[in-house]
This record gives C-alpha cells, sequence and structure tokens, in this order.
C-alpha cells in the first residue's frame, strides 16, 4: 500500500532542503538566468549537501535514500531554479544510476565517489544531431581497435557537456544490428579527439550549460565499455527511467512554486479597492494550479513507491512525467495570468518558471512519446513506429 505520510526522516530532509533552496539557490537563481551564467560554485554546494547521487550507495559516496525521499529534494531543488534541478537529475538519474546498475566494479569505484561529490560532472551522450526520439538510430560509430574502441561521431543538446569530466557515449557497433548494436561508453573529456561546443541562446534552463559534443577518433580502452556490447539501449532505456522520474519531482517543484508565488501576490495586490484574491475569477486560477501540482506530486510519490519497491515502473514514470511536465508549462501560463503586467518581466519568477518548464516537455522523451509509451502499454500495439 502507497503511504503518502512522511516519515520523520523524510520530513527532515525535505525541511533541510528546502531552506537550502530558500538560502543558497533561490537569491541566484534570476541573475544566472540573466546572464547564462552555470553556476559551478552553486553545483559544488548543491554538492556539498550530498543531493548529487542521493540515491546511490553509501559505499560509494552517495547518501543512499530512497526513490521518494530524492523526489522531495528534487521537487525543492525544481522550485528554487530548473538549471540546477537539470544538473542533479543529470549527474544523479542519467549518469550515477546507470554506473551503479550496469558498472564493474572498477568503473564504480573510479567515477561514482567523485560525481557524488562534485568533484567530477558527468553528462549523458544519447541525442545527435540527426537523432533525438528514434533513439536506437544512432550515427555515432564505435569500431574495435587493439584493445579498446574508436568512437567517431556528433552529440546534440548535451547538459552539462562543456563542464563535464566524464561522457557517457551511447554509440553504434555494427549498424545491421540497429538496438542491439549499441554500446554505452565512459569517455573521460579529456581523452584526445574529444570536443565541446557551447549551445546558447535557449528559451530557459538559461543558467545551465548545454552542449553539442564532437567525437573524432576518440579511443578508449575495454574497461570504458559498461556493461556489454548489445547493452547500451537498455542501459540508455533505464537511465532514462530514472531521469523522468526526476525531471516529473522538478516540475512538481515548478508547480508549487507558482502556488507560492501567485497566492502571495493575489493577497498582496489590490485593484478595485480590495485584494484580487478575493475575486473568484483569481481564485479559480488558483485552485486550478493547486489541483494540477497535487495530481503531479501524486503521480511522481507512486512511481517513487514502485521504483523503492521493486516493481515495473516504466509506465507510471512514463505517466508521471508526462502529466507533471504538461502541468508545470500550464501552471506557469496561469502564475503568470494572476501576476498581470507584473508576470511578464522577471522581478518575479514565474516568467522564468514558464521559459524553464517549456524544454521539460522536450527532453528525456517528448510528451508524444511518453504517450506512446503509454499507449503501448495499454493496448500492447508499439506504435512508436507507424
Ligand atoms: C536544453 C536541452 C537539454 C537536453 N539535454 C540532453 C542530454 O543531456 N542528453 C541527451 O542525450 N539529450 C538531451 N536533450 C535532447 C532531448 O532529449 C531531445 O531534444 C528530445 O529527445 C527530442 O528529440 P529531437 O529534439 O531530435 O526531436 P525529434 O525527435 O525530431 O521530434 C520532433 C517532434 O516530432 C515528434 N515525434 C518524433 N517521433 C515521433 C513519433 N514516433 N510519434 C509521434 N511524434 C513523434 C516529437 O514528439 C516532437 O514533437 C536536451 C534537449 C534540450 C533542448
Amino acid at each position: 500500500m502507497i503511504d503518502f505520510e512522511l516519515t520523520d526522516e523524510q520530513r527532515l530532509i525535505q525541511e533541510t532542503a528546502r531552506d537550502f533552496t530558500d538560502r543558497e539557490i533561490v537569491p541566484r537563481a534570476r541573475d544566472n538566468d540573466r546572464n547564462e551564467h552555470f553556476d559551478t560554485e552553486l553545483v559544488q554546494k548543491i554538492a556539498d549537501m550530498g543531493y548529487l547521487g542521493a540515491i546511490v550507495p553509501e559505499e560509494y559516496g552517495g547518501r543512499e535514500v530512497d526513490y521518494r525521499t530524492y523526489a522531495l529534494i528534487v521537487e525543492e531543488i525544481g522550485r528554487g531554479c530548473s538549471a540546477m534541478r537539470t544538473v542533479v537529475s543529470v549527474v544523479t538519474s542519467l549518469v550515477c544510476s546507470s554506473i551503479v546498475r550496469w558498472g564493474s566494479e572498477e568503473q564504480k569505484q573510479e567515477w561514482l565517489p567523485q560525481l557524488c561529490s562534485g568533484e567530477a560532472l558527468g553528462c549523458f551522450g544519447l541525442t545527435e544531431p540527426d537523432t533525438g526520439s528514434d533513439a536506437s538510430n544512432l550515427k555515432t560509430r564505435a569500431e574495435r581497435v587493439n584493445g579498446g574502441w574508436r568512437i567517431s561521431g556528433g552529440k546534440m543538446w548535451i547538459s552539462l557537456g562543456n563542464y563535464s569530466k566524464l561522457a557517457l557515449v551511447f554509440a553504434q557497433t555494427d549498424p545491421e544490428e540497429r538496438h542491439r548494436g549499441i554500446a554505452c561508453f565512459l569517455v573521460p573529456t579529456d581523452t584526445d579527439g574529444f570536443s565541446t561546443q557551447e549551445i546558447h541562446h535557449k528559451l530557459g534552463l538559461r543558467g545551465s550549460d548545454t552542449a553539442e559534443l564532437s567525437l573524432d577518433g576518440v579511443e578508449v580502452p575495454d574497461s570504458a565499455l559498461m556493461g556489454e556490447v548489445g547493452d547500451g539501449f537498455k542501459i540508455a532505456m533505464s537511465a532514462l527511467d530514472s531521469g523522468r522520474y526526476s525531471v516529473a519531482a522538478g516540475c512538481v517543484g515548478i508547480c508549487q512554486g507558482c502556488v507560492d508565488a501567485s497566492v502571495a501576490y493575489a493577497k498582496e495586490r489590490t485593484q478595485f479597492d480590495r485584494p484580487i484574491a478575493s475575486f473568484q475569477l483569481v481564485q479559480e486560477m488558483l485552485a486550478e494550479m493547486v489541483v494540477e501540482t497535487e495530481a503531479a506530486r501524486g503521480l511522481v510519490w507512486r512511481a517513487g513507491w514502485l521504483k523503492d519497491e521493486g516493481k515495473p515502473n516504466t509506465t507510471e514514470t512514463s505517466i508521471a512525467k508526462l502529466y507533471a511536465t504538461e502541468a508545470a508549462v500550464k501552471c506557469a501560463n496561469t502564475a503568470i495570468q494572476v501576476h498581470g503586467g507584473s508576470g511578464y518581466v522577471d522581478d518575479y519568477p514565474v516568467e522564468r518558471y514558464l521559459r524553464d518548464a517549456r524544454v521539460t516537455t522536450l527532453y528525456e522523451g517528448t510528451s508524444q512519446i511518453q504517450k506512446l509509451i503509454i499507449g503501448r502499454s495499454v493496448t500492447g500495439v508499439n506504435a512508436l513506429v507507424p
């Protein structure tokens, strides 16, 4: 049975994450957004709190909290700043959780402590210029060479790519094998032939780093291969099961932030000689946001519970991701409405919430892809390819 009551420990962790967010993240969010500044000092503070790799076992430097507790942390950080929440989602869910699940003992020992402590950042290199939703159709190639592999190709839209010490690179070893030929490599970014380029002028997530990666004959030893050749697609999908959950939890934070900002504003702003909170049409907007927030949080909690119980959860995670990301876009849009003209400039966080929420229905599988996963689950028919 799902229990919605927080344990004392979960409540303490939630309060600590809330205080940390209000003290350290919120005051810097607007300037980092304005200046397109990837705030590595703040990333280190987040790491020092144990929020990178929170679900990683303690023996590798993590905090070993369960998935529901992880969602409480991510929700708070997402309320403060989605750019910083993206750092947590990528490092913890896409990179660390993949290494925990698929890495060899040596790979775990080499990378996890550095990633959890913030000494190294990691990025997740799946998407390519010509390959997004159809993730099995990778053009990046890995060829066997003496004692290792030579990787060539390009990756697009890679979060934290310019600042990472480690890149998880997904590459095709045999195009005829399609997804069965994909392998995942742990590539140190200082390897010869590896280079990155910054991507700027994003609609939102301006305080987050986004990169294009080039791999020009990058040579890595056999020990860089994670899992077996052919495991790459499964590794990517299992990473996304954790990543989508993290994105969804962050979006609950955006929704909550919209509610908090809108309630405060509605009580303080007067028109027609009374607070706008007293108008029924304004309360309707607030009520809609509250319902979206609660529904999204409940779906995230259910997916987290399934993960903690070790039960299958891919569909439930997609449901949570689809609902929470669309809810965040809706809530942010409504929150601007509640704020009137003041919501259209960055004196209040709501316009940033909208710009930052917008990417969440795109990355880690678009809303259409989530619907196809859910549709496949209820019909048994795979409509991803018509
Ligand atoms: C800021 C940012 C950060 C990102 N970070 C990362 C990262 O760290 N690592 C990484 O690997 N990737 C990352 N991405 C990439 C992201 O995951 C992709 O953009 C996303 O998967 C969509 O791929 P695409 O952009 O190629 O769109 P496409 O796949 O070309 O899709 C275009 C449109 O077609 C629709 N569509 C595609 N196929 C179907 C179908 N079968 N049925 C119905 N509709 C379909 C899509 O839903 C979408 O509406 C990031 C993207 C952004 C913008």
